[in-house]
């Protein structure tokens, strides 16, 4: 942390409504004290965002973000969720984390403050409620990526680390993330509820959901079919902007799905490189169930879980309140493949509708699929006409499409608005892994500038700078990186 901020009071505006929901849903408990916390990284620019200040020094802010010392107002809690982890359903609830409460900004907007590896808590099965430095660096990483590339995210706000060891395969250094979220509810927080058949706390959970998110929707006649369109919706254009940066979540487990629309757990996510959509990292996904290509199915399996839940709100009339839950699910592909194929247009600069542009997007994704291209860089080629080392180039078939594509940007619309709006969707950086991996071994071992570097060009993802070229280049075959962890 820089030495010229020195912090002197924190205060979070807290009000706090989670708590006063029935006591089903949360356990109320306070983090469990560490032995030496350090605050190692703090979000200087969103704590600013979020209205907080301080008076405090280093030492008692490592004290605050440890939870070793609660702020005022604060009424720590784990919340209770169920979960289809990798198609199985499981009774999970915050095992590692403690929302501390709801802070509002200068603004008016709420947020859950949230510790991540504060302690075991009544849902930790046989987990020990804590977490490891690498991953905490991981989430705070790719969390503040996500943001800077306009992509719904809960965000980062600090790092401390324990002085305590946890075990996994080795021993490693405990850390504690805070995390910032529009809230935590999951669509595993509605299974929760369901599988307890209590349709009076189902009812009341749709209302405070609506109440807190989507206050627009208080006047319908049906707030639960409401709800399932809405964040249907949410969900539909979250995984096409995933899609649009090349992002594989890789751990899309119902509990795992926000229902305010944000990007929430970052354990084994990972952007790809050269275009696959088979792309998996994850040390645990053997099957490719969450690869980048299946995301969109899963996320309409998840949101039909996310249907199931509802029934007994969707009609009175059991049958009919399944037929409407089926026919939501089923409007899901045409609902996809309109946005997914709007995106697909912004990236190609394709303003107006033409009827090629199915034909152009499809097949663009083909070539570079044939010839193993950096999905990122090749994007990024269309506008500025660089793209070293790539196969692509030297394909007769790329270089025909090529033609088209020139002239149907040129042809009926206006290429300068065109090359705009690719530069808006098309990142130049992304946190490539090999990157990513390095940043974190080197901050492990105690050297925290590479990683402050890969934080500061990823701030900036849509702003080419010659000098960076380094951040944009595929990792070579030495540097790459096929797997990842959860980081539980
Ligand atoms: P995740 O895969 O991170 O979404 O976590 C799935 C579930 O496992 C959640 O209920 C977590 O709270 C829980 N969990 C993950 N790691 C730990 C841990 N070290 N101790 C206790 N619970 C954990
Ligand atoms: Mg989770």
């Amino acid at each position: 942390m820089s030495k010229d901020l020195v912090p002197d009071m924190i205060e979070f505006n807290f009000d706090n409504t989670y708590a006063k929901l029935p006591e089903i849903m949360a356990t109320k408990l306070a983090p469990i004290p560490v032995k030496n916390p350090k605050l190692i990284i703090f979000n200087e620019s969103l704590a600013k965002e979020l209205g907080i200040h301080f008076s405090k020094n280093e030492n008692e802010l490592a004290k605050l973000f440890s939870g070793n010392e609660l702020p005022s107002g604060s009424e720590p809690l784990a919340q209770a969720y169920c979960g289809h982890q990798f198609g199985h359903f499981v009774m999970l609830g915050d095992g590692r984390a403690i929302v501390l409460g709801e802070h509002i900004t200068p603004g008016k907007k709420r947020f859950d403050i949230q510790f991540k590896g504060s302690g075991k808590t009544p849902y930790s099965r046989m987990g020990d409620g804590r977490a490891a430095l690498g991953p905490m660096l991981r989430e705070y990483l790719i969390s503040e990526a996500m943001h800077a590339l306009h992509i719904p995210t809960t965000r980062s706000l600090a790092v401390v680390t324990t002085g305590e060891e946890i075990l996994r395969e080795t021993k490693l250094k405990g850390a504690i993330l805070t995390r910032v979220a529009a809230s935590h509810i999951r669509i595993g927080t509605f299974q929760y509820v369901a599988a307890k058949k209590d349709v009076k706390m189902l009812s009341t959970l749709v209302d405070y959901t609506i109440q807190r998110h989507f206050p627009d929707l208080l006047k319908v006649t049906n707030r639960s079919i409401a709800l399932l369109k809405r964040v249907t919706d949410l969900q539909v254009k979250l995984i096409c902007d995933w899609m649009r940066v090349s992002f594989i979540h890789g751990v899309m487990n119902t509990d795992n799905v926000s229902i305010a629309g944000e990007t929430i757990d970052f354990g084994p996510c990972a952007f790809m490189d050269q275009y696959d959509p088979k792309t998996v990292f994850s040390s645990i996904d053997h099957y490719g169930r969450y690869s980048f290509g299946n995301q969109p199915v899963i996320i309409q399996w998840n949101l039909a879980r996310f249907a199931e839940s509802l029934i007994p709100l969707l009609d009175s009339d059991e049958e009919k309140a399944i037929r409407i839950g089926e026919e939501h699910i089923d409007s899901f592909d045409n609902l996809f493949a309109n946005h997914f194929h709007e995106m697909m247009k912004q990236k190609l600069g394709l303003i107006t509708n033409e009827t090629d542009d199915k034909i152009l997007i499809e097949k663009i994704l083909s070539l570079m699929l044939k010839n193993q291209s950096d999905y990122t860089n090749t994007f990024r080629y269309l506008i500025n006409g660089k793209l070293p080392q790539e196969k692509l180039l030297n394909d007769p078939e790329f270089l025909e499409w090529e033609k088209v594509w020139k002239k149907r940007i040129e042809t009926n619309q206006n290429k300068e608005s065109a090359m705009e709006m690719m530069m808006k969707t098309n990142p130049a950086y992304i946190p490539r892994n090999h990157k990513v991996e390095e940043a974190i071994q080197y901050y492990e071992k105690g050297e925290d500038a590479s990683f402050k570097k890969l934080l500061r060009v990823l701030q900036h993802p849509y702003q080419e700078d010659v000098d960076l070229t380094d951040y944009q280049k595929p990792s070579s075959p030495s540097e790459k990186v096929y797997k990842t962890f959860c980081g539980t």
